[in-house]
């Protein structure tokens, strides 16, 4: 084990004490499940079913043409209506929404074939990566930062909990020790390697005695563990950087990089015969809540999970999806959990309601970017919709980690904004 030393960043709170060492429970079986079919790269989809079929757990319901990966019914039921609605990642897009009818009919996988081949075909036939390479700051994590036919020199499956309050990584490492490491084998021997890194936080230090005992038992694979501070963003080509930087990596290696709950997906699909459908999320509040790690199926409608884990007298009135620090803050709850989902965050106080005041232009946002921008100016760009500014200073960088916003004495929503400007008009 080695400690890899990062200085760009932020430091946050940590806020996730509740959550800490919590064993993920599963959420409840409820009525109506949104799947929303967004993609990374927005392509076009093979829709398989239609209003009034009747689909079983884990069926096909729709796949990209492209690159990006399947969607699956997370329960059996009716497929009641198609249509268009809000998603978490606060966009509209095509939905399909099953009624559960709580038969329990799993569709399960045919065995996989214990190859290199095998295992690819069988990542990719359970949704659990795709082969399109994402865009920076894309809120997927189901990928292979290169396709998995090209990179030979090494897995790192990234286990770290940066934000305040997430902690679903560490929770299924420290839970699923066992199958993440072999999650990750199945992928090593896809990617055809022995080398595989994982990456804790200083703070969880006391996992890596554990880890280094599961690796004891799997002599083949040259298994490491590296602890990285507790700074965020932790962004996938930074952590690559970094590893290189300290000679962790070679410097024109090609890795891959997935999380320990693909790791854990991975060993799902490939032991289990099970496709992608259920993530381990942390639920926390500033209120008093069921606070916890929960397995929860995507399409799971967010005022299920609100109804779940409230105790009386809840005022919780907005959600962020995903991450305090770039999620999306909403008002409406009917909407449904995302694949790649990794935290819910269910806030009494407003935010929405936060006034913006101007820009006093004191710099702190451009102190904390972590690609060196100068957010406020691609804020003022993005106002002004001057997409040819934006260019010229860097705007297509911008991997909208939040910190600019965050920092912002004045409250301006710079993140937001840039990476809006970014989606209609790039
Ligand atoms: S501009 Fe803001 S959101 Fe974008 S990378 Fe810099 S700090 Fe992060
Ligand atoms: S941190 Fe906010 S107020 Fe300060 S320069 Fe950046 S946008 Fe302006």
């Amino acid at each position: 084990m080695k400690y890899i030393s990062i200085k760009r960043g932020i430091s946050l709170p940590l806020l996730h004490e509740h959550t800490k060492n919590n064993k993920p429970d599963a959420v409840p079986d409820f009525e109506f499940y949104h799947i929303d079919l967004k993609t990374p790269i927005d392509e076009a989809l093979d829709i398989q079913v239609a209003e009034g079929d009747v689909v079983k757990e884990g069926q096909l319901l729709a796949r990209g043409k492209g690159k990006s990966s399947a969607f699956f019914a997370p329960v059996s039921g009716k497929v009641v209506t198609i249509n268009k609605s809000l998603s978490a990642h606060g966009v509209g897009c095509k939905t399909i929404v099953i009624r559960n009818d709580y038969l329990h009919n799993k569709q399960l996988l045919e065995n996989v074939q214990k190859n290199r081949g095998g295992y690819i075909k069988r990542m990719l036939e359970a949704g659990v990566v795709c082969t399109e390479p994402m865009m920076q700051g894309a809120l997927y994590t189901q990928y292979l930062q290169n396709t998995i036919q090209d990179f030979t020199h090494g897995v790192i499956i990234n286990a770290t909990d940066t934000e305040p309050f997430k902690t679903n990584e560490q929770a299924c490492l420290q839970y699923y020790m066992e199958q993440v490491v072999q999650g990750s084998m199945y992928l090593a021997d896809a990617a055809n390697t022995k080398s595989i890194i994982f990456l804790v936080n200083k703070e969880q230090s006391p996992l890596v005695r554990d880890l280094e005992k599961v690796f004891a038992s799997y002599k083949n694979y040259r298994c490491q563990v590296y602890l990285l501070p507790n700074i965020y963003p932790l962004y996938g080509t930074y952590i690559l950087q970094c590893l290189k930087k300290a000679k962790v990596l070679a410097l024109h290696g090609k890795y891959t990089l997935q999380t320990a709950c693909d790791a854990y997906a991975m060993y799902r699909a490939c032991v289990e015969n099970e496709v992608d459908i259920e993530r381990i999320i942390t639920v926390e509040s500033d209120e008093d809540i069921r606070w916890g790690n929960y397995f929860i199926k995507r399409g799971t409608l967010i005022q299920d999970i609100l109804d779940f884990v409230k105790v009386q007298n809840m005022k919780a009135e907005t959600v962020v999806a995903d991450s305090i620090m770039r999620g999306y803050a909403q008002e409406k709850l009917d909407i449904g959990v995302y694949q790649g989902m990794r935290g819910l965050f269910f806030l009494h106080n407003n935010i929405l309601s936060e006034k913006e005041t101007t820009c006093i232009d004191c710099g702190k946002c451009a102190d904390v970017c972590p690609v060196r921008l100068m957010p406020m100016w691609l804020d003022r760009y993005a106002n002004e919709k001057d997409m040819s500014r934006a260019k010229k200073y860097g705007v297509e960088l911008c991997i909208g980690c939040g910190n600019c916003s965050y920092i912002c004495p004045a409250r301006r929503h710079v993140t937001q904004r840039i990476v809006e400007f970014k989606k209609g008009g790039m």
